[in-house]
């Protein structure tokens, strides 16, 4: 008991490199911008940045700072009560940055920001809007927080001009007072899902729930049900990694047929795009897919 379990052959695997990754990473030295990709060092980087060169370079970047107001028990970002104020410069600078790095689909996420009045939806959208500015051929995917569940906020993000809005439910159900941080919970996250597609029906949802927590196949296949009832259009299932000792444990590293299994599944529910893979991640490969079936 309280063993890690051992680490499975399908997750040891080697990081390709596309042809991108070199340039995009030469780049990114001079532009401080903090991305997802370097900092979780996510096992796709070399894919994702890489594109294939296809043109379909994708990268998340951070925005409203390093520092969350919550803790969830599978996320290592670092956690105060009153974080330093978001920089009112970020949005304008981060446009300046993406488009001189040269990429094609940006997801743009940041930590929660239950200090500020809207949680950050403004600077959010904002950071969209100055994007699109400087170069209104990339696609950007904002990945927000919660908001506490206040749709005007929500409605602010929808409204800046993005392609995609994502949320995150994690997990299922019954996992989620042991998984996130009890300010979060299921019906908060479904209810933000389905508010931007009653405001917004064009608009492309998505949502992600990590495997490996201990939950079950009918407990996956209510999410996946919960989702489709709300017309969300693209999920996204991965394989939870512990990221230090202190957090919550690996249950289960799932097969990979498992998750062939998982995709199956949603593609036969209806959902537009399903990614699931033990190394899949929310942003995964993101731009392949939506510049190629559902934005162009
Ligand atoms: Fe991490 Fe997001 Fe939870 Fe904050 S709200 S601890 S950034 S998962
Ligand atoms: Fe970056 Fe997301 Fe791709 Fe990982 S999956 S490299 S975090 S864009």
């Amino acid at each position: 008991k309280g063993e890690r379990l051992r680490l499975p052959s399908w997750l040891k695997t080697n990081i390709p490199i596309g042809k991108n990754y070199h340039r995009l990473k030469r780049n990114l030295r001079d532009l401080k911008l903090h991305t997802v990709c370097e900092e979780a060092r996510c096992p796709n980087i070399g894919e994702c940045w890489g594109g294939g060169g296809e043109g379909t370079a994708t990268a998340t970047i951070m925005v409203l700072g390093d520092t969350c107001t919550r803790g969830c028990r599978f996320c290592s970002v670092k956690t105060a009560r009153n974080p330093p104020p978001p920089d009112p410069d970020e949005p304008v600078n981060t446009a300046r940055a993406i488009a001189d790095w040269g990429l094609d689909y940006v997801v743009l996420t940041s930590v929660d920001r239950d200090d500020l009045a809207d949680g950050g939806a403004s600077h959010f959208a904002q950071t969209v809007r100055e994007i699109k500015k400087s170069n209104d051929s990339i696609l950007v995917e904002c990945l927000t927080p919660d908001f506490r569940g206040d749709m005007k906020c929500v409605e602010a993000v929808v409204d800046s001009g993005l392609d995609v809005y994502a949320h995150n439910v994690e997990t299922v159900e019954d996992l989620q007072l042991l998984v996130r941080d009890p300010r979060a919970n299921y019906k908060q996250s479904l209810s933000i899902l389905n508010h931007v597609k009653v405001y917004k029906p064009d608009m492309v949802t998505k949502t992600s729930i990590m495997l490996g927590l201990g939950e079950s196949d009918e407990q996956v296949m209510r999410v996946l049900e919960d989702l489709r009832k709300l017309d969300v259009d693209c999920v996204t299932l991965g394989q939870y990694m512990q990221p230090t000792k202190r957090h919550i444990k690996v249950k289960e590293y799932v097969h990979p047929d498992k998750f062939a299994y998982w995709e199956d599944v949603g593609n036969k529910l209806g959902f537009a795009y399903t990614a699931s893979g033990p190394l899949v991640r929310s942003s995964y490969k993101a731009g392949e897919f939506y510049l190629k079936n559902l934005l162009r």
